[in-house]
């Protein structure tokens, strides 16, 4: 296969902002790519080599690949550098500098134009060694390489090289947008598309799930299992803040967990083997030996997959610290010193795994029973504090109790036979209460970055607000809520724009629902959390549009960012808009009960 063809496909999605045509284009690709190089077809798309929990990425610097790119464009690093100023886009100063490359010699001239054109394979290789050269010599052996590529791309597909390889392809697809493409491609029927759906949230893989599917069919997807080493893609709770409806929700009968304001871990272990992924799936094992520790001598199981909250805990008083202080553990260096000055408890809350077992399938009370029966429960590792709740007062205690021990809230899940744990999936059979108001406040939400307004006067230089957008899990989309530009410490504002730098676009993202005008524009990525004072009617945002009233949307008046960088969110994590419905819903009933 050609790489021409797939930066055909490129060329066309970029054109477009409609999800329903991405698929399409995407449909179209798969169907002629070869079975030998779908899964790599299918990285490159989302502008990666492997699967995220690999923890490789291509990222190459900029300004060795614009060595590379001046060894094969003719242009000086100087002159690529200014004109990347200008353009702002390192494919675009690609595209332009490989147009006017100079054919020196007649020799030159005819092997060029003999030269045979780039598969796939070729490029998808290339960048791969890239990534994995280290050592001595590399930087310069990474160069050469990525010479030798764009000397035989064409402009445009330089271009496309280019930003891979800087990790700047971002056309915007969704991971649920190519498993819908998958699904048309390879089966048509719903039952086969949430097949597919529940394979990719068991590996995590799309590349595999798409090979499987083009060798071998539907059937080679009952082949994914889960393997150890190999994130499982987290279950999410829903959101009300109305005990009555939870106890309605639930079936009047369920389990009531604390809520504990930590890092979610997924533990997996193998003998003396522990590897720790973060609720993104990223391997986070290194931040947390001591957590390793209790999992290799606190779980009876030779293997196993638990989850559980890591909390940051006062040795002296036992308490609860905030989620802050488990920043410290987020290091590369000074671990020991880390893991001393800011020791953590772990509670476990849900098992998915066990020698040979899968239990994903199992309802929550076999789950929990089974948890049970491997933990060995000690000072530091411990199992989340749960109880059988029946009516609303035994819930308001028990939230109570939860809340005043430091806690959240809490998470109330279903026990009803098919309460099984929904891998990558955010449904009604968990529930999370949070405390709704505080102080007169609601409740603190997580929203997403997606433009910004420059500052004035002394904010000149950084931002003066920011556009922030709920997530839509109906249409996988970010719908505007608010303009926050209070609560940031001069620190925030001196690094909010190298923050932010890696996410700038020229122009609204593809899945950034607005109406108003910012002045620059961004991938949605960063998570901030923010405490608003009410939510109100508003003309000017998109979340929510029409859905109360015709013609207006819900924003969030007067809030503030809390400080509070929400690294362990991904922006499809972030508050939902049905969310903030729900709280807009829950306003309304205490103004009306006041
Ligand atoms: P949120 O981060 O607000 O979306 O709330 C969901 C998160 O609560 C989960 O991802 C876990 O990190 C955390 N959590 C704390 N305690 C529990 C528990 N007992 N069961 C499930 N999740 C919990």
């Amino acid at each position: 296969m050609l790489y021409n063809e797939i930066v055909d496909v490129y060329e066309k999605i970029e054109a477009t902002t409609k999800r329903l045509e991405m698929t399409d284009l995407l449909v179209n690709l798969l169907r002629k790519t070869p079975k030998e190089v779908i899964d790599k077809v299918i990285y490159l798309t989302q502008g990666k080599l492997y699967p995220d929990y690999y923890g490789v990425e291509i990222g190459l610097a900029e300004r060795l690949a614009l060595r590379a790119l001046s060894e094969a464009s003719g242009m000086t690093v100087s002159e690529l550098e200014n004109k990347l100023s200008e353009m702002g886009d390192i494919g675009l100063v690609t595209e332009y500098s490989l147009q006017r490359r100079k054919v020196k010699t007649l020799t030159e001239f005819l092997s060029s134009s003999k030269k045979t054109q780039l598969t796939v394979l070729e490029v998808y290789n290339t960048l791969d060694e890239i990534a994995k050269t280290s050592g001595e010599g590399a930087q310069d052996k990474k160069i050469r390489l990525l010479a030798g590529l764009l000397k035989k791309a064409t402009p445009r597909e330089g271009k496309y090289i280019m930003r891979t390889v800087t990790g700047r392809l971002r056309l915007g697809i969704a991971d649920m947008t190519i498993l819908d493409a998958l699904a048309i491609t390879f089966a048509q029927s719903k039952e086969a598309r949430a097949k597919i759906e529940k394979a990719y949230n068991v590996s995590n893989d799309l590349g595999e799930v798409a090979r499987r599917l083009a060798e071998e069919g539907l059937s080679g997807i009952d082949k994914i299992k889960i393997v150890i080493g190999r994130p499982i893609r987290p279950m999410l709770a829903e959101r009300l803040s109305d005990a009555r409806e939870i106890m309605e929700k639930l079936g009047g009968k369920f389990a009531a967990e604390y809520k504990y304001d930590g890092e979610r871990i997924q533990a997996h272990k193998s003998g003396g083997n522990v590897i720790l992924f973060s609720r993104r799936s990223e391997n986070i094992t290194h931040h947390y030996p001591d957590v390793c520790e209790l999992i290799r001598s606190g779980l009876k199981a030779k293997e196993a997959v638990v989850e559980g909250e890591v909390v940051a805990v006062n040795t002296q008083t036992g308490e609860f610290l905030p989620f802050q202080e488990l920043m410290h553990r987020r290091r590369k260096y000074g671990i020991e010193e880390a893991m001393e000055k800011y020791p953590v408890t772990l509670f476990l809350f849900d098992v998915l795994y066990v020698d040979g077992e899968e239990m994903l399938d199992k309802p929550y009370l076999e789950r929990r029973r089974k948890l049970e029966e491997i933990v060995i429960e000690g000072e530091r590792v411990k199992m989340a504090t749960s109880k059988i709740i029946k009516d609303v007062e035994e819930l308001e205690k028990f939230f109570m109790e939860a809340v005043e021990i430091g806690c959240e809230g809490l998470v109330c899940k279903s026990i009803t036979s098919e309460s099984i744990y929904q891998a990558g999936a955010r449904g009604w059979l968990w529930i999370k209460y949070k405390r709704d108001y505080k102080s007169e406040m609601i409740d603190t939400v997580d929203l997403v970055v997606v433009g910004g307004f420059w500052g004035k006067g002394k904010r000149a230089g950084s931002y003066g607000a920011l556009l922030m957008a709920a997530y839509d899990d109906e249409t996988d989309t970010f719908k505007t809520v608010c303009k926050v530009g209070t609560g940031f410490t001069d620190e925030d504002l001196e690094k909010l724009p190298s923050i932010l730098e890696p996410y700038r676009i020229p122009h609204p993202h593809a899945r950034v629902d607005a109406k108003l005008e910012a002045d620059v524009w961004f991938t949605p990525a960063i998570v901030l959390e923010i405490l608003g004072a009410e939510i109100t009617l508003s003309p000017i945002h998109t979340c929510a549009l029409n859905k109360i009233r015709e013609g207006a949307g819900l924003a969030i008046r007067f809030p503030r960012f809390t400080g509070k960088y929400r690294t362990d969110k991904k922006p499809e994590d972030a508050t939902t808009v049905r969310e903030i419905i729900e709280m807009y819903k829950m306003q309304l009933k205490k103004i009306e009960e006041r």
